[in-house]
């Protein structure tokens, strides 16, 4: 595979940067990922917006126009001959010659980026739905800022992976926050799609925005506020939605099944028309 890095596309196995970049020393720097669908970039808009936000937030010029960066996401695909997967980008504040925590003057950001190969709308996992586990939420409080420094995520999904579960649920003040790389949702038993409301105790999923739009405009009621564990396991379904996973069933939680413990049909639905419109935004 081919990636890019700071201004050539090389390798990947040969893609470098610096020990003194601030993304290794600090975790100084943020990322994006969008989905790409025969070819094409999902929803690539909205992750390129939120892109621009992370980047503001923390105060960091992007080294490069977004259409160019768009341009470089085109380019990526092309030369790998990428169909279906993800192309990661992340931006850090670069390389200086210290180790100083303030920001470095005269310093140019570092702009990465590479492609991975991932079939999303075949996975096996969303056809038998996913187990999660819960795990009290150590993050810090910008949660909104897509950020690289991902330490309690690592720690999350690694206690997801040793319990056998999909993804680890996040509990801060006795409510899921999100998915350690997902957004969380609950279809109640009266019909009332829950999921958490933005701010910055969450991520703001761009599949998240995508799955509430469209369930909207189909009649569904939404709710965007938090959900306990408790009200989970007596709901109809759960699910999560995320760029690299789209809908995914969620079919127990903490070893106990929600509802009969098979994929419900409103997670189902809900993934169908997200593929549908994941191809339809295409570009
Ligand atoms: N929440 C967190 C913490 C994430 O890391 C991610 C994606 O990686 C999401 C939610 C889902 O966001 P999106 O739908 O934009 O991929």
């Amino acid at each position: 595979p081919i990636a890019y890095v700071n201004g050539d596309f090389v390798p990947l196995s040969e893609a470098k940067v610096s020990v003194l970049d601030r993304g290794f020393l600090f975790a100084d720097g943020i990322y994006e990922v969008s989905a790409v669908l025969d070819g094409k970039l999902v929803d690539n808009d909205s992750h390129l917006a939120r892109l621009e936000r992370s980047v503001g937030e923390i105060k960091l010029p992007l080294p490069e126009t977004i259409a160019r960066i768009k341009e470089i996401q085109r380019e990526l695909i092309t030369r790998n001959g990428l169909k279906d997967g993800l192309v990661y980008i992340q931006v850090t504040r670069g390389a200086d010659v210290g180790r100083d925590f303030a920001f470095p003057k005269g310093v140019k950001p570092t702009l990465m980026m590479f492609t991975s190969v991932k079939d999303i709308v075949n996975a096996a996992s969303a056809k038998t739905g996913i187990g999660v586990i819960t795990v009290p939420d150590i993050r810090w409080a910008r949660r909104d800022i897509k950020s690289v420094a991902l330490l309690a995520q690592v720690l999350a999904k690694q206690a997801a992976a040793e319990a056998g579960a999909g993804e680890a649920w996040m509990i801060e003040d006795g409510k899921v926050t999100e998915g350690g790389s997902s957004s969380a949702f609950i279809l109640t038993k009266d019909d009332v799609l829950v999921t958490r409301e933005n701010s910055s105790a969450i991520l703001p999923g761009c599949t998240r925005k995508a799955v509430v739009k469209l369930a909207e405009e189909r009649q569904l009621r939404v709710e965007e506020r938090a959900f306990t564990i408790e009200e989970a396991l007596k709901a109809k379904e759960a699910f999560i939605t995320s760029a690299s996973s789209f809908v995914q069933p969620v079919v127990k939680i903490d070893g106990k099944t929600v509802a009969d413990g098979k994929p419900g049909p409103t997670a189902q639905r809900l993934r169908e028309i997200y593929i549908d419109f994941a191809r339809s935004t295409g570009e």
